[in-house]
């Protein structure tokens, strides 16, 4: 039976479905977001600091931790019932690879921005109705289940952000005006919250399930008999880690930071990226059968798929870091439309 029918049925019989049930997403817990980006945190204090300095505020215990909670606000928006808000952050936390096909795309041809991968794909479905999963906006209010998922897109912009908060606090640092110091803690503020979310999507990429149709158990053809189980999905994100013990102190003796990323345009890396977590679905699925997920093959398999995500998490801070070396330009420019004596915008500027 289709999915659409089965939840048309339930409907009918009163079971409402909210979208974060049906889609969703949390990826891995709290705990494993932690992991991640204090791991992460490792790396990029390792390699940016040769070659520019990262400053002490950014390196404190208070400041790591401040990271690791945040790396998992994305997963606390769901917590609040807004169609405005669901619609808008839950795609963000995966991409069903095999679901581009649907819209003639892969994932090297999707494109890299956002709203012209949405158009390619809405004038795809419009050319060829069929083969589409359907879409019931009374079932699924918030449309988070028309598109195979943004993930890809939300590393690539969170990593711009990221890029342009160094910048600010670097431009502060810069100008050290005493006047400014509210803005100078504002913009720190800013690079913790970006480093936080940055953490938290490239952590979901490295949860296969993540990347998958087959996110909430195997469906449609299962000729190898893999589980169906919606349960799967919940199992990885944290009852795994805790069996095989994984956390920081556990990990960071193996951690290894070899990921390189492109600063100026970090798509391929990230595709890259994503591709190596989709490689290993089938091969979860199959440690799930086996029984050996839970036993001692199941615990480099999920532990290399925190520290695949650590390591690329710090190249990306690295790289964000090493690309907000602000210019005189850059300072000029944030003094020129910032003084505190400009009571009005320059001429054709402030639009
Ligand atoms: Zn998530």
């Amino acid at each position: 039976m289709r999915p659409s029918r089965v939840r048309l049925l339930l409907a009918i019989a009163g079971v409402y479905f909210s979208s974060s049930i049906v889609s969703s997403a949390l990826a891995w817990d709290a705990h494993g977001h932690r992991t991640i980006t204090r791991l992460a945190i490792d790396g990029f204090v390792a390699s940016a600091g040769a070659a520019a300095p990262l400053p002490d505020w950014l390196t404190t215990e208070s400041a790591r931790a401040q990271i690791a909670y945040q790396s998992s606000e994305a997963d606390r928006y769901r917590g609040t019932r807004s169609n405005y808000l669901g619609h808008e952050n839950n795609p963000d936390h995966f991409l069903d690879v095999e679901d581009l096909a649907t819209f003639g795309l892969t994932l090297s041809t999707m494109p890299p921005l956002r709203y012209q991968y949405v158009a390619a794909m809405a004038v795809a479905r419009h050319v060829h109705p069929d083969g589409h999963k359907p879409h019931n906006p009374r079932l699924n209010p918030t449309g988070d289940q028309e598109w195979p998922g943004f993930v890809a897109h939300a590393i690539a912009e969170h990593h711009a952000k990221l890029t342009s908060a160094f910048k600010s606090v670097r431009t502060l640092e810069t100008l050290n005006d005493p006047a400014r110091a509210h803005q100078l803690d504002m913009a720190r503020a800013n690079v913790l919250v970006h480093m936080g979310h940055l953490s938290h999507f490239v952590g979901d990429s490295a949860q296969p399930l993540h990347t998958t149709r087959h996110h909430h158990g195997w469906v449609g053809d299962n000729p190898n008999g893999y589980t169906t189980d919606r349960g799967i999905h919940a199992f990885i994100d944290g009852t795994i880690l805790t069996i095989h013990g994984l956390s920081y102190d556990s990990l960071k003796e193996e951690a290894r930071f070899e990921t390189k990323v492109d600063a100026g345009d970090p798509w391929r890396d990230i595709l890259s990226y994503i591709q190596r977590s989709h490689d290993l679905v089938e091969p979860l699925y199959m440690l799930h059968k086996s029984g050996q997920l839970t036993q001692d093959p199941g615990k480099p398999f999920i532990a290399e798929r925190l520290l695949d995500a650590s390591s690329m998490l710090a190249a990306l801070y690295t790289s964000a870091w090493n690309a907000s070396t602000p210019t005189d330009k850059d300072v000029k420019d944030f003094v020129f439309y910032d003084s505190p004596a400009k009571a009005q915008p320059a001429p054709g500027m402030g639009k």
